[in-house]
């Protein structure tokens, strides 16, 4: 494994992005961002803090009450996110690099982010354009409809995972909605963060409208958080980080939307097209390295065939491989941050203490640097064991039996999560009753992380609240006014 040299290409410097230009912090602040295959710094960003933060708002709230951005037509808007999608897919290669760079994700799979990045902004151009507001008639008397207006300021926080594409997530129907915005990047990954502005400009989207603050959580976040000017938060990251914005938001009782985190069951009944469960269940706990809100961590197995699932599944473990990112033959890549591999690594010897291990568990052999973590499997996992229950958020998977339907049922609510679940079985009855009963925002039966963007996105319990997709994003980016008109005199 061979650390990496940043390439010349590489900016060595990320600002913030307000009213149209790069500014340093007021204070002239930064920080160090590292390269997760050497973990040598190679980049700084502006830190910023309460004062650049007002700032940004200041200059977002004036681009929403002046205009044009707010009061254009749904189709002028739907034009410019056409073109926003269409300039993201030429910079796929470069978006890949930098993604790669600065998540330790493998290119192969960074490779597809621009994509799914374009295809939310088209989405959203299409809805907002064929949007209709509810009208109630009461006949010969009066119309009452629905005036729907975009709310305002939109305070955007987003994790280090796929960092380009979760921020595409909530800028599309926000812009789409009419919001002006403040984004508040992962400060782990601020770099790919730095294209937004040069296409959104090459777009046509005006100055002021889309702003960027960079720095850390408890001083950029928190003041977006708190800022009265700003009338709601989208926010992805961990479910602990969003107790503490819901208190925090409280005083100025702005709209929260929160994408939290999971410790999502995949369930795999005896009747199952086997070849298929296990593709599906390595694929949704070891791509894009585990650091997937919606993997599959937990696998729960029907007894007759748990042996011959834990055969095959280690053996397919045992030969994913792990490496330098930028490889095209990587699968795993390297942890994005030096505290999150300690802290996936800490799981790991947890779990050597409550189950046991199968595969993995460790560095890869050969790797003295860099994040790595070898694809870890741990079989017979009781449902107490802290590598069941919490969010390990790396390669690292739990497979545990069951007997019957309600016992798997059971183990699959039994945590605090409630982000997705994954159900494999040749029974379409038990699919779907399964399916309908588990604690779980999105459900896939027999099938795997299929987005139809129409539906919506998000967790029950402590995975979420509220959630996007679909028109319940416009919902979420916008007030919606009653007008109640009268037909007749005032007096009848
Ligand atoms: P995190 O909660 O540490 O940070 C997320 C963002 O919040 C960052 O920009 C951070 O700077 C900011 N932040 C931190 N403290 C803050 C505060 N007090 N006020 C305001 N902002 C603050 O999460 P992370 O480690 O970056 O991301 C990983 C987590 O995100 C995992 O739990 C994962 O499951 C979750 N996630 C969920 C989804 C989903 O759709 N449900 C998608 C991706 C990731």
């Amino acid at each position: 494994m061979s650390i990496q040299h940043v390439p010349e290409n590489l900016p060595k410097r990320i600002q913030h992005f307000i009213g149209g230009e790069f500014v340093d912090s007021l204070d002239g602040d930064t920080f160090e961002v590292l390269d997760p295959v050497s973990n040598q710094t190679y980049l700084e960003a502006s830190a910023g803090k309460q004062a650049d933060i007002d700032r940004a708002v200041a200059v977002a709230h004036q681009a929403f009450e002046e205009g044009p951005w707010p009061g254009m037509l749904p189709r002028e808007r739907a034009r410019i996110l056409n073109r926003i999608a269409d300039i993201v897919e030429t910079r796929n290669e470069r978006l890949a690099e930098l993604e790669t760079f600065d998540t330790g994700l493998p290119i192969t799979q960074a490779l597809g982010q621009a994509k799914r990045a374009a295809e939310n902004f088209r989405f959203f151009a299409d809805l907002i354009v064929a949007q209709a507001d509810d009208t109630y008639k009461v006949p010969g008397k009066q119309i009452n409809y629905v005036n729907r207006k975009p709310k305002g300021v939109a305070g955007l926080i987003t994790p280090w995972n796929t960092p380009f594409m979760l921020e595409s997530w909530k800028l599309a129907p926000a812009l789409a909605s009419g919001c002006t915005v403040v984004l508040k990047p992962a400060e782990f990954t601020p770099l790919s963060a730095g294209l937004w502005p040069e296409i959104f400009r090459e777009a046509g989207v005006p100055d002021g409208v889309f702003n960027i603050v960079h720095g850390y959580g408890e001083q950029a976040g928190d003041a977006l958080v708190k800022h009265e000017n700003v009338r709601l938060i989208s926010f992805t990251g961990e479910s602990a980080t969003g107790s503490l914005i819901f208190a925090n938001a409280a005083p100025t009782l702005k709209g929260l939307s929160m994408e939290l985190g999971g410790k999502s069951p995949a369930v795999v009944f005896a009747d199952a097209d086997l070849d298929a469960a296990i593709d599906s269940t390595v694929f949704g706990v070891f791509s894009l390295n585990g650091e997937r809100c919606t993997a599959g961590s937990r696998i729960l197995v029907e007894r007759g065939v748990y042996d011959e699932f834990v055969r095959r599944y280690v053996e397919r473990a045992k030969n994913i491989k792990v490496g330098d990112p930028h490889d095209p033959a990587t699968e795993i890549g390297a942890l994005v941050h030096p505290e999150h591999y300690a802290k996936v690594t800490e799981y790991i010897e947890i779990g050597k203490t409550e189950a046991t291990l199968a595969a993995g568990g460790g560095r890869p052999a050969g790797s003295e640097s860099g994040n790595y973590v070898q694809p870890t499997v741990f079989v017979d996992v009781p449902p107490t064991a802290r590598i069941f229950q919490e969010e390990i958020f790396g390669p690292v998977v739990a497979i545990t039996p069951f007997d019957t339907d309600e016992e798997a049922l059971r183990l699959a609510n039994d945590v605090k999560y409630g982000l997705a679940a994954y159900v494999w079985t040749t029974n379409l009855e038990r699919a779907h009753n399964f399916g309908q009963r588990v604690d779980a925002g999105m459900v896939w039966l027999n099938s795997h992380n299929v987005r139809d963007l129409r539906t919506p996105f998000g967790g029950v319990k402590a995975s979420g609240l509220g959630h996007e997709g679909g028109y319940r994003s416009l919902d979420f980016y916008s007030d919606q006014q009653a007008m109640h008109i009268s037909l007749a005199p005032a007096h009848t």
